[in-house]
This record gives structure tokens, sequence and C-alpha cells, in this order.
């Protein structure tokens, strides 16, 4: 027994120091991988963010926010209306909660200095990225249209909470970046009242002046003295490229698209005949995504006292044409694809109906800025690979023109077909690439120019570039075109005059 004890204290340390060693190792080993993954690996922009919105979960679970479904994941939001300070803090707690996929800015004060806000919903909020479409949705510009303006806090609710569960959210957020504001006219918004299905009480700015007949309009003189709503969201339209828009509306249930004024006399305009843009295609597929996605507006039954709309879709000037309306701002100076939706009958319903509003529209709001990826983008180089800005773009028989980024990118939504892409720059040589749109799926086509033989500043043999050809539109008094040039333009001057004037 002794013997024995005393020969296994001998081997006791050899063992222990092997063991030793063998952890020592195994603890090293393990702690770099830990350090490698922790510090080296990348974490995919995925990950990250739906441990962000996991994390919030988690720590907004107390009880105040747990509902029997479980817990809830934005702020509170009730179907009731949210006046001026409402919004502004259901913002404020939105952008806090959800950091990483919201940013919120104001372009600017209104004429009784309320902040005109805008929600990026984006998986990068802050930053462009290379690429990715801008899209934007605008409610309430008629103060006392109220409905869009609750609909688009729903909307961004919805985007932030299903983001981490909904594949269609996340396919969103991370190739489009959006741009809610809820309200361009919230001081109109203040005076209006709740349960006031007609009337005008709250549909003007503070001024008194309509802002959906305030911007620069194309076939007519706009005699209407600017407002300051007005002048920033021109202002806003010419920083970002925005590539498709929807403006909420009530009082109407139906999808309008341009043209909403025309180049024919007040007199004949009685008659309301169609405006047609180049682009009517694409702007009925539009209008149409969001009434057949609509739980109701595709019926096209009309509103008490109204006529109805065939699908639930309209040209705007047959509707009825005005002059100054946001939509044609859009698409004729910016190449921005927008349309009007009127979403109730009602315009300022009571607040037990809004639920109801939200079930009728929300798949139409999420559908609808997947248009965005439909069609033809890309970049514009020099033979260098440096982007090219302003290149004015046109595609071949559509007449209204679009512009690079400063980074060279483009994008237009198109139907499905074999189109031609024409480019146009003072000093490149203008070029033309021939490409096809399929349905599922952006079809990506780069373009490089080289640089033309005239000397700087002169004219190629190609013909007059966009920016000058806006001019000869000769601007109304009182509303010149914006500083800048307009980012599109009409390229042909005369097959425009026979297109829309013939
Ligand atoms: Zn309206």
């Amino acid at each position: 027994m002794s013997h024995s004890s005393s020969a296994s204290p001998r081997m006791k340390p050899a063992t222990w120091y092997i063991s030793m060693l063998i952890v020592a190792f195994l603890y090293i080993y393990l702690t770099a991988i830990q350090y490698i993954r922790g510090e080296e690996l990348p974490v995919p922009q995925t990950v990250r963010q739906s441990l962000h919105a996991r994390a919030v979960r988690e720590g907004f679970g107390g009880s105040k926010f747990l509902s029997k479904q479980g817990p809830i994941n934005g702020p509170t939001l009730g179907f009731e209306y949210h006046n001026y300070d409402d919004l502004t803090s259901y913002l404020r707690n939105v952008n806090s909660m959800f950091p990483n996929i919201t940013a919120l800015y104001s372009i600017g004060k209104s004429s009784q200095g309320r902040e005109l806000w805008v929600l990026v919903v984006s998986t990068s909020p802050y930053k462009h990225v290379l690429g990715i479409p801008n899209v934007k949705y605008v409610a309430n510009m008629h103060g006392n249209e109220a409905v869009g303006r609750e609909m688009m806090l729903h909307l961004i609710q919805h985007l932030v909470t299903q983001y981490p569960r909904d594949e269609y959210v996340r396919w969103l957020l991370e190739n489009t970046r959006i741009h809610i504001m809820p309200s361009m006219n919230p001081d109109g918004y203040e005076v209006s009242k709740e349960g006031t299905c007609e009337g005008a009480q709250g549909r003007y700015n503070s001024r008194g002046y309509d802002l959906n007949r305030n911007f620069p309009d194309f076939f007519k003189t706009n005699n209407a003295r600017p407002q300051i709503e007005m002048e920033h969201v021109k202002e806003w339209l010419s920083k970002i490229q925005f590539v498709l828009s929807g403006n909420f509306h009530g009082g109407a249930l139906v999808a309008s698209y341009p043209f909403d004024n025309s180049a024919k006399s007040m007199f004949q305009s009685l008659s309301s005949s169609e405006s047609v843009t180049p682009d009517d295609d694409t702007f009925k597929h539009l209008a149409t995504v969001y009434s057949t996605n609509h739980k109701r507006m595709y019926q096209g039954r009309p509103c008490k006292g109204q006529s109805g709309f065939k699908n639930g879709i309209t040209n705007g000037a047959k509707w009825y044409p005005l002059i100054g309306g946001m939509q044609d701002f859009n698409y004729i100076w910016h190449g921005c694809m927008e349309i009007t939706l009127e979403i109730s009958c009602c315009k300022f319903p009571l607040a037990e109906d809004l639920e109801r509003y939200w079930r009728e529209n929300k798949e139409s709001l999420l559908r609808f800025l997947g248009e965005s990826h439909r069609g033809v983008r890309g970049f514009v180089h020099d033979e260098f690979g440096n982007p090219i800005e302003g290149v004015g773009l046109k595609i071949k028989d559509r007449d209204v023109g679009f512009k690079t980024t400063r980074h060279g990118e483009y994008w237009r939504i198109l139907l499905p077909g074999r189109y031609v892409l024409e480019a146009y720059h003072d000093n490149y040589e203008p070029k033309e690439a021939e490409f096809y749109v399929v349905d599922d799926r952006p079809t990506l086509l780069n373009v490089t120019l080289s640089r033309n033989s005239a000397s700087p500043g002169q004219y190629g043999q190609h013909s007059v570039p966009a920016r000058d050809v806006i001019y000869l539109n000769q601007p109304p008094k009182g509303h010149p075109p914006p500083p800048e040039a307009p980012a599109s333009g009409f390229f042909n001057f005369n097959r425009i005059m026979n297109t829309f004037f013939g």
C-alpha cells in the first residue's frame, strides 16, 4: 500500500502539468477565436439589425409596452388622430427606438413655424447607398384631408416593427430609402375638425393658399404667390433624386396620375379630356397597383355626389384639370413619377374609422413602394470610370427626360419591353443604348460617354441639351424654374409640342 502510494505522487505532477498545458492551450485557442469573431469578422447587416430590433424589443419589454399579443415593438400608436405635438413626439420616439433603420429630418418650417417632418425608413437611413432608389410619400398637403396623415404613421410603425419578421418589408428597407412626410400642411391641420367630411376649412395653408395649386406649371402661368411650404418641397426635390412618389388626399376614392393640367384653354378644359404623358402606360400601371391592392378602390364605386372611376384610376386632367399641382411638377421638373391617392370619401372621418382605412390601404402602401424596383437603372461614366453628373437622359419616344445624380446614377420605371436610352451632355458625344426590361427585376444598364471634340462650352452636333430646352417654355412670371436647371426637361421641343399641343 505504502509502495503504490509513494509511486502515484511521483506521476501526478506530470499528468497535472500536461493537463494544464492542454487546458491553457484550449483557453488561448478559444479566446483567440472569440477575439477574431468579435473584432474582425463583419457581422452581416441583417443580423445586426435583427439583433438590434430584438434588443429594443426586450429593452422596452416592461408592462407598459406589453399587450395581450405580446410585446409591442414600436412606440404606442393607436387609431386616433395626432396633432402636431403628438405627431412630433411619435416620430421622435420611433426614431430613438429604431436608430439603425430610421432618420428624422425636417425640410423646413411652415408659415406658422411648424416643422415639415420627414422620417426615412431604410437600412441605410442616413447615408445614400450608390444605386439605391429614394422614394417618398407626402400626405396632408390639404390640411383637412387627414386620413393620409395617420396612414403614414401606421405605415412607419409597420415598417419598423415588421422589419425583423417580414421578408418583403426587409427587402424594401434593404433596397430602398423610403422618405415619409406625414404632413406638408401642419398649420392647416390644426384648424381642421374631425368629423368634417366636406368643405375647405383647414385645406389651405395659414396664408390661405392651396398648396396643390402652388407649384410651377408647365402648361399655364401660375399666378399664385409661391408659399413657403411649396418652396421647401421644391428645394427638397432638387436635392434628392426621388424615383417614385405618392401624394395623399381625401374627398374621393381614386388613384389619379399625370398630367393634372393640359395646354387646352379653360373653356376647352370644361369638357375635361385626358392629358396624356409619354409614360402613360407606366402611370396607369402604378395607379392600378395602388387601386387593386386596396380593399375597395379598384371597384371604382363613386363617393356620394361624384361619378365612379373605372378600376379606381383616372388621368388627373380627365377628372378635372388644375394649375400648379405637385404631381406634374415632380414628373416634369425632376423625373419623379408621382401619383395622387385619394383614399377617403370623407376628408376628416371620425377616428373610429381609422383602423378600417389602415386595413384598406396597408397592402397598397407597401406594394406601391416596391414598384421603384421595376424598369432600368445604372450609372453613366466617362472613359476613365468617373461618374458624370447631370447627364440628360430620356427613353426614346418618351419625351419627358431625367438626369443623372452627382454619382452618375439614374433610375426609370418602365414596364417590360424593348427600349432605347438616349444620353446627352454638353461635353460628351451623345449615345444611345438599347435594352430590355423584364417583369421581375430591374435591368442594369451602365453607359460610358466619351468627350466630344467640340471645345468646352460649345454644343456638338447633337440636339440642344435639356437644360436649355426647358427655358424655351418661357417659365411663367413669378415662378421661374429652380435656380439650378431642372433635373429633367423636354428633349425635343418640337416633338413635345406635337405630342401635347397637337
Ligand atoms: Zn386634397
